[in-house]
């Protein structure tokens, strides 16, 4: 099997976004906000949206299976508070659950919290356990950066997150560390903050003792792992400065990165400096980059040309990279797949 563990509903019918420009702008005067149940999607404009999208480049490219989330630019949590992100986020939860109910074999889901800048983290459980045990999603985004590039959250290895962690553990669920729109100038958001706060999850992690308290976490870095592998040695040697134990002892147990690269040599290097155990295919279709590469001719997305194409990879460590990780990586993915014979 081909497991795409990193796709996001980006191609979601046009009056999803409508829906949340009406409840922006009823910021100002909250009785004008509108009601969830104002959204009418017809299952025809999911199945519409799907099939001429991720479904149609799916099967093009031949992967079986995506993990879907809700679009991560729209996750927008510095906007408005806990009650709009609460709301919001469980429309976005139940498109995405719908769509894996309309296709089951390809998609399944991973959940969007109802983050707020500043609000206790717990806040977001209710919404977690929804998702995993109503809608049987198999993961979550979790985002460092609520505010939406200006960094007023504490590091990831704070007892801030802690209560989020503690369920994570309990629904046996990884979280692929995943920051939204930045409202920041400075930073691009899939251009530059969404690969600084790869790093920056990375580093965290690296200065923190989290997995002694957490030994079963499983945290996805996506985008390739940001700047991560291709300074992996500054990474080692910062781990040795700061009396750290060896990379490998210390993260990688716990810490797995994504191939969302959108180029040959970027998969070159991430396979030969990452370990294969920790690397997770996924290409993030239809997201930052959707256009054709003029030096290959293919689109920049169609991310299993260089999973095949990389010289790093025996037949086997392709398997674990396409397949076997996903399915240890997300327990409850196995599960899924074992239940329908796969
Ligand atoms: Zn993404």
């Amino acid at each position: 099997m081909i497991i795409d563990v990193h796709g996001h509903y980006t191609t979601a019918p046009a009056a999803l976004g409508a829906w949340r420009d009406l409840q922006i702008a009823s910021l100002k005067d909250p009785s004008k906000a509108p009601k969830p149940s104002d959204l009418k999607i017809s299952d025809d404009e999911l199945r519409e949206s799907i099939e001429t999208n991720q479904l149609a480049k799916m099967r093009e490219r031949g992967s079986d299976l995506t993990v879907f989330s809700p679009r991560a630019s729209f996750m927008a949590h510095h906007i408005g508070d806990f009650q709009t992100s609460a709301t919001w986020a469980a429309i976005c939860n139940e498109l995405c659950f719908r769509v894996s109910q309309l296709y089951p074999r390809h998609f399944i889901g991973a959940a969007m919290l109802p983050q707020s800048p500043g609000v206790d983290a717990a806040t977001c459980i209710a919404e977690l356990e929804r998702c995993i045990k109503d809608y049987g999603f198999v993961g979550v985004n979790l985002n460092p950066d609520p505010s939406g590039g200006h960094w007023t959250s504490p590091p990831l290895t704070d007892r801030y997150w802690y209560p989020l962690y503690e369920k994570m553990a309990e629904l046996e669920i990884p979280a692929m560390i995943h920051v939204s729109t930045s409202c920041n100038p400075c930073f691009h958001t899939t251009g530059a903050h969404y690969l600084n706060a790869d790093t920056t999850a990375f580093m965290q992690c690296l200065t923190g003792d989290l997995f002694k308290d957490f030994p079963s976490l499983k945290l996805l870095i996506p985008h390739g792992g940001g700047a991560v592998p291709y300074h992996w040695g500054r990474f080692r040697g910062l781990a040795q400065e700061l009396h750290k134990p060896l990379l490998d002892e210390h993260l990688l147990n716990n810490i797995f990165f994504d191939t969302c690269v959108y180029h040959q040599p970027g998969i070159d290097l991430l396979t030969k400096v990452i370990p294969v155990k920790n690397v997770l295919f996924a290409s993030e279709m239809i997201g930052a980059v959707r256009g054709v590469d003029p030096q290959t001719g293919h689109y920049y997305d169609d991310t299993r040309r260089y999973i095949d194409g990389t010289a790093n990879l025996t037949e086997e460590e392709r398997f674990l990279v396409y397949e076997g990780k996903a399915r240890r990586v997300f327990p409850r993915l196995d599960a899924a797949l074992k239940a329908q014979g796969r």
